[in-house]
């Protein structure tokens, strides 16, 4: 870790963990199980895909991204 570069990582962390915290809360309004739009891409969850997996948090393609990243 680079000297000088504490605060802005930090603010940028910050930055991050507000944004997750607001599109947590836009996607639970009404207490659902799984979202009715990706959390990744904002997309509407097709309705086949949350009868299918009704705790799907994302979309199919983001939901393969996902999975091929970890
Ligand atoms: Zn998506």
């Amino acid at each position: 870790v680079k000297m000088g570069n504490s605060a802005f990582d930090l603010a940028e962390l910050r930055a991050e963990q507000e944004r997750d915290a607001a599109i947590a809360t836009a996607h639970n309004t009404v207490g659902r199980i799984g979202s009715l739009v990706c959390v990744d891409c904002t997309e509407d969850i097709e309705e086949a895909r949350r009868l299918a997996a009704p705790f799907a948090q994302r979309c199919i393609e983001c939901q393969n991204l996902h999975e091929r990243k970890s």
